[in-house]
């Protein structure tokens, strides 16, 4: 199967330089041929994108969609309460409303531009079906906890698991679903409730299996005091402590940071995924990004939605993390546009280890592409597309959509699957669920 998109304006390579009246060429899984005037056989599908610009899809680095059915319910609340409240409104879930929802989370974030979404649960076979049925990239990674919050009461703990119960079902997991598409990495929720034997578990099966390891962590002050209470350590020295900071690792949040833990995750090759739209949100603290950059750590961006952030749009999370870094140094010149992009699309390919499959347009790369049309608002004059997209932000669809090659989203509207049955779904499982929260949850805390 053959597709050209022809006649396009295009954000080619690292560098993302414009190309105009240029032709990608898309066979099979990969972008074959990028250049003037490629020939067209009969077969071959041709689009007509003189209207258009492309670029590289989307990497949300940090994604929950399974909480998507709490959205909004916790405004106003601080991180601690944000998750009593999911812990307690989880009871009343059943096993298909997370399913169900899943799709309205990662369909709004596909249409915004991500191809690829960092997908963390405890549900993660769900969460795999989703994006297979849907035809997007993802890394699903169960994140377990195995130490009770006994400071908290019973109606809001999380439910813990036994560690070498966890690590022989997430290897099965792996065994089972892990695919070019939807990939099975390993990770833990955090270290304030997870042993030391859970971490290292799940990090020799990344290893082993050759994938990457995820976990939240230094997530304001609540987090690194618990964890400082329990192992003596700060979370990220205590990570480094225990040999658990290595090239495959990728941490969430980071907001709580001495000038020595950075130098860890310098030494050790650590990702950080900046979260800032749900730092705010729950009023964690900042991502010292600037720092982190200057020291060479490759950051990425993540949504943490739904419910910490309450969009599914990371594209929004490139303007947040530009405005943040302006409103703390007054200036507007701290980070450009340009490392922007490169936080939401290759730093977030880096964070996955998939910086040789995805991440820019380059021949022999996998076709993860997005195709925007010039005329809706947000390109309009169009000086500087890049630019627009970032800061016209939540204005911005994205019109079609390749992903391995296959065209999945068209005309703004999913190739896959009925969205409007899908919609339908959700609205219903909405509604009965939001009259047992109200009933059974809300009035219990
Ligand atoms: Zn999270």
């Amino acid at each position: 199967m053959r597709t050209i998109i022809k006649n396009t304006t295009a954000f080619i390579g690292e560098n993302f330089d414009r190309y105009n009246g240029i032709d990608i060429l898309i066979e099979d899984e990969l972008i074959k041929k990028i250049g003037k005037n490629i020939e067209a056989s009969n077969k071959d599908e041709v689009l007509n994108c003189k209207d258009f610009f492309v670029t590289p899809g989307f990497v949300n680095a940090h994604f929950h969609p399974s909480q998507q059915l709490n959205r909004a319910l916790g405004v106003g609340l601080s991180h601690d309460e944000q998750m009593d409240l999911l812990h307690a409104s989880d009871r009343i879930k059943k096993p298909d409303d997370k399913y169900w929802l899943s799709y309205m989370a990662v369909l709004e974030g596909l249409k915004a531009g991500t191809t690829c979404f960092y997908s963390v649960g405890s549900e993660i076979e769900t969460q795999i079906k989703v994006y297979n049925n849907l035809g997007i990239r993802a890394a699903c990674t169960l994140i377990p906890k195995d130490i009770e919050a006994n400071e908290k009461d019973e109606l809001v703990r999380a439910k813990t698991w036994d560690a070498k119960e966890r690590i022989k079902t997430a290897e099965e997991f792996h065994k089972k679903y892990h695919s070019n598409l939807v990939r099975v990495h390993f990770g833990i929720a955090t270290v304030r409730y997870a042993s030391d034997e859970l971490i290292l578990g799940m990090q020799k099966l990344a290893e082993k299996y050759d994938v990457y390891f995820h976990m939240h962590a230094a997530e304001g002050n609540e987090y690194v005091t618990a964890v400082q209470k329990r192992t003596s350590d700060r979370p990220v020295e205590h990570l480094y402590k225990i040999g658990a900071l290595n090239h495959r690792v990728s941490l969430a949040h980071m907001t709580k940071l001495t000038k020595e833990e950075i130098k860890y995750l310098v030494e050790k090759k650590v990702h950080v995924v900046h979260c800032p739209r749900a730092n705010s949100y729950v009023a964690v603290g900042v991502c010292p990004v600037k720092e982190l950059f200057d020291a060479g750590v490759n950051v990425c961006l993540g949504s943490d939605a739904a419910i910490n952030n309450n969009s599914n749009r990371v594209l929004s999370d490139a303007h947040a993390a530009f405005d943040k870094l302006a409103d703390k140094y007054e200036r507007a010149d701290i980070i450009d546009y340009l490392t922007l992009f490169k936080m939401l699309t290759i730093n977030g390919a880096k964070a996955m280890g998939l910086e040789k499959k995805i991440g820019t347009i380059e021949e022999g790369k996998n076709a993860d592409l997005v195709l925007w049309s010039k005329n809706d608002y947000p390109f309009i004059p169009g000086f500087n597309l890049l630019a627009d997209l970032i800061f016209a932000d939540d204005g911005c669809m994205a019109h079609t959509v390749f992903i391995n090659g296959k065209k999945i989203l068209e005309n703004y509207k999913s190739t896959m699957m009925n969205e409007e049955e899908l919609k339908q779904q959700a609205k219903a499982i909405a509604v009965r669920y939001y009259s047992l929260f109200k009933e059974q949850v809300s009035k219990n805390l």
